[in-house]
């Protein structure tokens, strides 16, 4: 993480704001490391010793933020309009390890992909269904960046 803030001249204090899907270990573990940001999740906004409430869209920003639940209770993901576009920061409601083929042209395979870690497979269903319907763009935590094909036109 931080040979990649590095590589677009970035250190880990130059960082205001940190959002974090959900609070699994390879997801949340280096929050500390942002020592000038407030970190985001999505009901609560962390700024020192404050709680603030905020479920809606990251501050000072159009970015929505959308509970889906499912691989863990408290994941959201971040829906970011540019344009006709809507990238959508998905966390872990897809992922793919380094081994697995990454095959996104099925929709019902991808709907129903088993995780390991899910916390409620239904509830990931059901999470998942929601961010094909309106997602162009898709960010997985785990895996590369994909167009969605299955978007409700
Ligand atoms: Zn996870």
């Amino acid at each position: 993480l931080e040979n990649k803030l590095n590589d677009e001249n970035l250190t880990f204090s130059d960082i205001d704001m940190v959002f974090l899907t959900h609070y699994h270990f390879d997801h949340a573990f280096l929050a500390s490391q942002f020592s000038n940001a407030k970190i985001l999740d999505g009901s609560t906004i962390y700024d020192k010793d404050l709680e603030i409430d905020n479920s809606d869209k990251i501050p000072s920003t159009d970015i929505e933020i959308l509970l889906t639940p499912g691989h863990a209770k408290e994941h959201s993901s971040l829906l970011v309009k540019e344009e006709n576009k809507l990238t959508i920061v998905a966390g872990d409601v897809f992922g793919w390890t380094r081994e697995e083929e990454q095959k996104v042209d099925n929709l019902n395979e991808l709907i129903s992909r088993e995780d390991p870690y899910a916390l409620d497979m239904e509830e990931l269903k059901a999470s998942r269904r929601k961010l094909l319907e309106i997602a162009d763009i898709i960010v997985p935590g785990h895996g590369k960046v994909f167009s969605n094909l299955h978007k409700k036109k």
